[in-house]
């Protein structure tokens, strides 16, 4: 029987793949055999991920030129690319509106939105020489739900879903595909994060917050970055051969945001 789960012979790049959700994604591929590139900005999470077998190099998917050049390490590094997961995204500021600084809004866009063109860009003409190619970008239950005092996130998560309409449309043709996820809050560093700032927004006791978050999923949990990582992997495999332009919701289904 076909093992419609094989990635021997698939290349994936997972940008931000060096720690949080996006090493998650990159180990769930290279455990089913696929030869996975890592990208990420932070140098000392790269080179952990050289250290755990994984091809990696510096590079800010804000900054076009460093794209292009990831672009060239890849090709000669993996000799082409199949799977190209759109991982890297910032929480962007917390607050009100009208507290927000321009330089952030525009900040949280760079990275969440302009980053995921850049690689889409730069890396389509490997994906378009590679075998049932599969884009993956990552939005959030925040890009198909408002989200008080996270208006920058919200809007560029919300523009990631925009982004993977309309390429599901231009690329279905050649047979790419592209596709969303939609996490909810994940377990991790992060969130935790996330919780603390919109605590010293609201004025609020952190646990509370806390809690808040943690019930705002209908199975009163946060989701695991392996759960992510599964839904990214089947939507690379041959299982979701029919699945195109579609934000697939990990989120244990959350109804509101605090
Ligand atoms: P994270 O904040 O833990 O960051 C993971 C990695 O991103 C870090 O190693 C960091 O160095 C890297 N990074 C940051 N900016 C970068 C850039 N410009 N270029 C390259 N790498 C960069 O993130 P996470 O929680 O693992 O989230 C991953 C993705 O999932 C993001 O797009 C995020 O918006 C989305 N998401 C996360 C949650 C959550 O609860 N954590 C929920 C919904 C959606």
């Amino acid at each position: 029987m076909e093992n419609k789960l094989d990635f021997t012979q698939r290349r994936v790049l997972v940008t931000a793949g060096a720690a949080g959700i996006g090493l998650a994604i990159a180990t769930a591929f290279k455990d089913l055999g696929a030869s996975v590139f890592v990208t990420d900005i932070n140098p000392a999470a790269v080179e952990a991920a050289r250290k755990a077998g994984f091809a990696a190099a510096v590079s800010d998917v804000s900054d076009e030129s460093q794209v292009i050049e990831l672009a060239a390490t890849v090709s000669k590094e993996l000799g082409g690319l199949d799977v190209l997961v759109n991982n890297a995204g910032i929480a962007g500021p917390t607050g009100p509106v009208e507290t927000l600084d321009a330089e952030a809004w525009k900040a949280t866009f760079d990275v969440n939105v302009h980053g995921q063109f850049y690689c889409i860009k730069h890396l389509l003409p490997l994906l378009r020489k590679g075998s049932e190619a599969s884009i993956v970008n990552l939005s959030s239950a925040a890009g198909r739900l408002g989200m008080a005092g996270r208006s920058p996130y919200s809007a560029s998560k919300w523009a990631v879903i925009g982004l993977t309409k309309t390429l599901s449309i231009e690329l279905g043709d050649e047979r790419i595909r592209v596709n969303a996820i939609c996490p909810g809050a994940v377990n991790g560093p992060r969130i935790e994060a996330v919780i603390k700032a919109k605590a010293d927004m609201l004025d609020r006791p952190l646990e509370e917050v806390s809690n808040l978050y943690h019930r705002q999923s209908s199975l009163n949990q946060l989701a695991e970055p392996g759960d992510i990582a599964d839904m990214a992997v089947f939507l690379s495999s041959s299982l979701a051969r029919s699945v195109n332009g579609q934000a697939m919701a990990v989120d244990g289904n959350t109804e509101k945001l605090y």
